[in-house]
């Protein structure tokens, strides 16, 4: 490890050695309490103490994790070495902004509930295939056919994992809503919410 210089005097003479750090975090409105252990260098020649990038990645991380969100190096983990993809191809398959989400892997902003939710379900293969094969499609038109209507008995949700939707149920459905279902159906299955 890179001896660490001290930023008021510029000796090599600094220690470190972790501190617990517990503060209130305060975010829309809700007091988050952080419990954070964070290393903490001191300089024995003039007695600065100071905290290092590594120091801040620690911090930032706690906060994420006293609010139940993803850390930045989860996201990037999730990312880059789960998926495989750039930020470009991510931002594509999951409609998250690139710009947004390099903030959020660089620790400048923390995620909303919302998208910390999108995170977490592109972390299961089957939501990243249901997306993969929407992308793929290119064709928006498909997603109303899959909207509830009221001539269908429940919700229709689209899954990877499930038998095709039996569409002697949905006799009522429109010709031309039916048309488009079947045009879907190479490309989704689709099941009965229970
Ligand atoms: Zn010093």
């Amino acid at each position: 490890m890179k001896a660490i210089t001290c930023p008021a005097c510029r000796e090599n003479t600094v220690s470190t050695s972790i501190e617990k750090d517990d503060f209130v975090f305060r975010s829309g409105g809700v007091d988050y309490p952080v419990s954070a252990e964070i290393p903490v260098h001191v300089c024995s020649s003039c007695g600065e103490s100071f905290i290092s990038e590594i120091g801040e990645t620690a911090r930032h991380a706690a906060i994420c994790r006293a609010m139940q969100r993803l850390t930045p190096q989860e996201i990037y983990e999730l990312r880059h070495e789960r998926l495989a993809l750039s930020r470009k191809s991510f931002a594509a398959l999951s409609g998250i902004g690139e710009a947004s989400l390099a903030r959020w892997e660089s620790g400048e902003l923390i995620q909303s509930e919302s998208n910390d939710n999108l995170l977490r379900l592109l972390m299961s293969d089957n939501n990243v295939q249901v997306l993969r094969e929407l992308r793929r499609t290119g064709n928006d038109e498909l997603v109303p056919a899959f909207h509830p209507s009221p001539i269908n008995r429940g919700p229709i949700v689209v899954t990877s994992q499930s038998r095709t939707l039996d569409f002697t149920r949905y006799s009522a459905i429109k010709e031309t809503d039916h048309d488009r279902v079947i045009t879907a159906r190479g490309h989704f299955r689709l099941r009965l919410a229970s």
